[in-house]
């Protein structure tokens, strides 16, 4: 098969690789749609410890079971499948408890666990067994259902912020992730979105998604405007999407009292601590989270509301390449020229 294999830092190299092997208990995924996360850049310059090179990194997937082993009972041939990131080791107290994205193992599709910047990939036993793995009917798009891995990540997102009916929420950042948590926000019940964006691109997409508010966080003061738009109060939730420190004391500083705010976007490695007094969360008696993957839960349901068209997700799909240009993919994304790009490893 043909493969993007990243063999050191920053040399992702397009070459013909051996097929991978399947067992009686594992399945072969063809991958029609696989997209690029923020995490496989900063894999690809940084890398990470849970990926040793040469590997096949990707883990945003949708495809086709070409065979399944003896074994095999979570999916069958020719099923279109949905697979997402982490992977629960099944053994383990956080992964008892159903929070595997807790586990300090961390498996994860595209890092231990060989990725899908291929065209074909393994399910092997414990990703059957443990992961995150959705079949999908006809109505669903191979590129929308490879999207559920990030919208897993909001639905968790979301459920740690205590989402529910008649709350107001801000969603800082309009990158793919902002985007589809103003619908997934809507769906569950948000009856006051605020979105904030400073890219004028990002913005124009954003808008796409009818939020009931845009700000320009570049031209206007968020705290104030998100203040206004609520009556004075703040929004009850504030999720940062996007990496800037300051956007997260900006996010404890507007909160409403009660509400809760999520540092939902990473921040790089050399960023200053977080400076918030500690007074404002002691008398608003708000909670402040953060969030970091999902379990095989989300992504489930994650699949589910595309099905339903709850989440859309053409708005923020802006490139297509074929696996022989991902290292034109990888630019484009990095030069902040696309939003969401889904590489073809089969067209
Ligand atoms: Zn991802
Ligand atoms: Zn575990």
């Amino acid at each position: 098969m043909k493969a993007a294999v990243l063999e050191t830092l920053e040399k992702l190299v397009v070459k013909q690789v051996d097929d991978p092997i399947i067992d009686d208990d594992s399945a072969l995924l063809k991958v029609e749609s696989v997209s690029i996360c923020g995490s496989d850049i900063r894999i690809f310059h940084h890398g990470n410890p849970r990926v040793k090179p040469p590997q096949i990194i990707g883990h945003e997937v949708a495809g086709v079971v070409l065979k399944a082993g003896k074994n095999v009972t979570r999916v069958k041939e020719g099923q279109r499948v949905a697979v997402g990131a982490d992977v629960p080791c099944g053994q383990c107290k956080w992964c008892r408890d159903g929070l595997g994205n807790n586990c300090a193992i961390n498996y994860a599709i595209g890092y231990q666990i060989p990725g899908a910047f291929a065209q074909l990939m393994k399910l092997p036993r414990l990703v059957l067994e443990e992961g995150p793995v959705a079949q999908f009917s006809e109505a669903l798009d191979f590129d929308d259902a490879a999207l559920a891995e990030p919208l897993a990540c909001i639905l968790n997102g979301l459920e740690l912020v205590n989402m529910g009916l008649g709350r107001t929420i801000a969603i800082i950042g309009l990158g793919p992730i902002g985007c589809l948590m103003i619908d997934a926000a809507r769906a569950m019940g948000a009856t006051k979105i605020i979105a904030a964006e400073m890219n004028d691109l990002r913005m124009a997409i954003g808008k796409k998604y009818e939020a009931d508010v845009y700000v320009n966080s570049a031209k206007e003061n968020l705290v104030e405007r998100c203040r206004e738009e609520t009556g004075g109060e703040g929004p009850n939730v504030v999720m940062t999407t996007c990496p800037s420190v300051e956007v997260h004391e900006q996010a404890v500083e507007m909160v409403a009292h009660r509400g809760w705010v999520n540092l939902f976007g990473g921040l790089g490695k050399n960023v200053r601590p977080l400076s918030v007094l500690s007074n404002t969360i002691h008398y608003k008696e708000c909670f402040v989270t953060g969030s970091h993957g999902c379990v095989p839960r989300h992504h489930e349901l994650a699949v589910r509301m595309l099905e339903k068209g709850m989440v859309r997700t053409q708005p923020v799909i802006t490139h297509h390449f074929p696996l022989d240009e991902i290292n034109q993919a990888f630019e484009t994304m990095e030069s902040q020229r696309g939003m969401k790009i889904v590489i073809h490893p089969n067209r």
